[in-house]
């Protein structure tokens, strides 16, 4: 028996050994394409050069070093190079270990900011249905997966949800986009009056919905209107590229595409591309000021903030993205996939929709598809398709639908950036076999 306490704890997995480019390896010599990257984390692929002597080096030289007495190079370096391309405003950087990391320190920030200008009512947030910010308590309760909340309720962090932007469910027949976009920008408005106005800190969501929905952006124009409501009331904006950004969508943060600033931003998984834990909050100038400002104290930490092997690993890999021109590379090989994805599955009749932007791309899956009826989530479909693709050499992100019908089974492909066309073709012939 395995010591390890798995998360699923009636399933057996296989042993991972190695890796090469984008396969893993496992104990067997079984080889498995990594179309997922895990969860849209392993952008550079497995062993790669450069990566493993960055951090090679950083460890003989200096592995950590606690952020209550130093800095580091590499976390300069690293917080220097993502300020330089960051959305305008975003002026500092708070490294954390992941994901969940960074959005509890987005929610701290937030709820510090206001407290120290003297607004102490300002304590709620407002997030979708059917997200996912990590499974740490407040980024838990911020998430609006009825599932992953239920068993844990009540939450320390009141928070009101409203509908995602979500054009394959949400969008009305005969509704433009914009009109769309327009109905979900009031529907935020009267959230934000049923709470009070003055009593709301941020809106939290993620430009391209990942895990939950499977790769879905929003219709062009939502977010622009989110961020003019934010601002007439004075809420902060929260941007979760934890999984969506870094290169994933084919522009470095997925906000840039949607012509908007955030006040503050998560990122965790292609920062350091799986090579070392790590992720980062990015704080706008105001943020930043009024807690340097004020208290000069940021109320939060951990041990391993700011990693210096982290730091220097992801630097590396972001250095290694731009030198090797990657990102051009996610949208040819993004446009490649959805055009494969397209011919190979636009007829299947049960694959309702296929969508995403860049290497981050999501197939939604359905009993019907004119009435768009959701398989019988009981079924458990996603975790029949990880098995099946798993048989067949394939690793893909499968997610099950809700009970109340509000989404459907979804298949999120996320791989890493430095495939080959004729990688595009195994994955697509793959996913043909398990599906
Ligand atoms: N936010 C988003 C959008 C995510 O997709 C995830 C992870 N799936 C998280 C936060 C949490 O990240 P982590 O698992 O690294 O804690």
């Amino acid at each position: 028996m395995s010591h390890v306490f798995h998360r699923h704890l009636k399933q057996r997995y296989p042993t991972a050994v190695g890796g090469e480019g984008p396969y893993l390896i496992d104990a067997e010599g079984r080889r498995y394409l990594d179309a997922c990257g895990g969860a849209a984390v392993s952008c550079l692929g497995h062993r790669d050069g450069e990566v493993i002597e960055a951090v090679r080096e950083q460890v003989g030289r200096l592995a950590y070093a606690h952020t209550s007495f130093f800095t580091s190079e590499p976390m300069e370096a690293l917080a220097d190079f993502l300020v330089e391309r960051a959305p305008e405003g975003l002026s500092s950087v708070y490294f954390v270990s992941g994901g969940s990391e960074a959005v509890e320190a987005a929610l701290k920030m937030a709820r510090q900011y206001f407290l120290e200008r003297g607004e102490p009512e300002r304590r709620h947030l407002i997030a979708r249905r059917q997200s996912y910010h990590g499974n740490t308590l407040g980024a838990l309760a911020t998430g609006g997966n009825a599932w992953r909340r239920r068993p844990f309720e009540p939450l320390l962090v009141e928070v009101g949800h409203v509908s995602p932007c979500y054009a394959y469910r949400g969008q009305a027949a005969g509704e433009t986009p914009e009109a769309y976009g327009e109905r979900l920008a009031a529907e935020l408005e009267d959230e934000i009056q049923r709470l009070g106005p003055e009593t709301v800190m941020a809106f939290v969501a993620e430009p391209v919905v990942g895990a939950t929905l499977g790769a879905v952006p929003a219709v062009p124009g939502y977010f622009k209107r989110v961020r003019e409501i934010c601002d007439r009331h004075g809420i902060l904006l929260i941007l979760d590229e934890v999984m969506c950004g870094m290169g994933r969508t084919g522009s470095l943060f997925a906000a840039e595409q949607e012509g908007v600033a955030p006040d503050l931003t998560t990122i965790a998984k292609g920062l350091g591309a799986g090579y070392q834990p790590i992720g980062a909050t990015l704080v706008s100038e105001r943020i930043r000021e009024a807690i340097a400002e004020g208290s000069g104290f940021f109320q939060h930490g951990h041990t391993y903030i700011g990693h210096a092997t982290a730091c220097a690993a992801a630097l590396a890999v972001q250095r290694a993205i731009e030198s090797r021109d990657l990102m051009a590379r996610v949208r040819w090989l993004g446009d490649g996939l959805q055009q494969r994805l397209e011919a190979r599955f636009g007829d299947h009749p049960h694959v309702g929709d296929i969508r995403g932007r860049g290497l981050f791309r999501g197939l939604e899956l359905v009993a019907d598809r004119g009435d768009k009826t959701p398989f019988d989530p009981a079924r458990k479909l996603h975790a029949a398709i990880k098995r099946t693709a798993m048989d067949e050499g394939l690793m893909c992100y499968p997610m099950g639908g809700t009970l109340d019908g509000q989404r459907g089974d979804h298949i999120l492909l996320a791989p890493p950036f430095i495939l080959e066309e004729f990688h595009l073709d195994e994955i697509v012939d793959k996913l043909d076999a398990t599906l």
